[in-house]
């Protein structure tokens, strides 16, 4: 499930910059939560970090994005293989340089 933000809301700014995926912007009136970039915090942290710190609890779990842990940690994965690549990040972890691994490195080399 993504977690969504209600009329509540007093637009205090501290949930924005805590989220880890940046889901979370400035709406019309309220702040608002991007239910594609919402993972509940997963992959990141145990606990939804906007939930943690938002002093009116004006946010709930988004009623119309029903997903289960296992969506949201590939929701996550997506999310990761999206952004900029950055050390440490699933995108960078995936380039391994071709042939690195050969063992003997020519050495076999057939003798004539
Ligand atoms: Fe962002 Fe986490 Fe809040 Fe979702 S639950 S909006 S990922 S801080
Ligand atoms: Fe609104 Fe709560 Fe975020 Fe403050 S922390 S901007 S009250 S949703």
């Amino acid at each position: 499930m993504a977690l969504t933000i209600t009329e509540e809301c007093i637009n205090c700014d501290v949930c924005e910059p805590e989220c880890p995926n940046q889901a979370i912007s400035m709406g019309d009136t309220i702040y608002v939560i991007d239910p594609n970039k919402c993972t509940e915090c997963v992959g990141h942290f145990d606990e939804p970090q906007c939930v943690q710190v938002c002093p009116v609890e004006c946010i709930p779990v988004n009623p119309d994005v029903i997903e289960s842990k296992d969506q949201l940690m590939a929701k996550y994965f997506r999310l990761q293989a999206a952004a900029p690549s950055q050390p440490g990040s699933a995108a960078s972890a995936a380039k391994v340089p071709a042939g690195t691994a050969l063992p003997g490195g020519g050495a076999n080399a057939p003798e004539v």
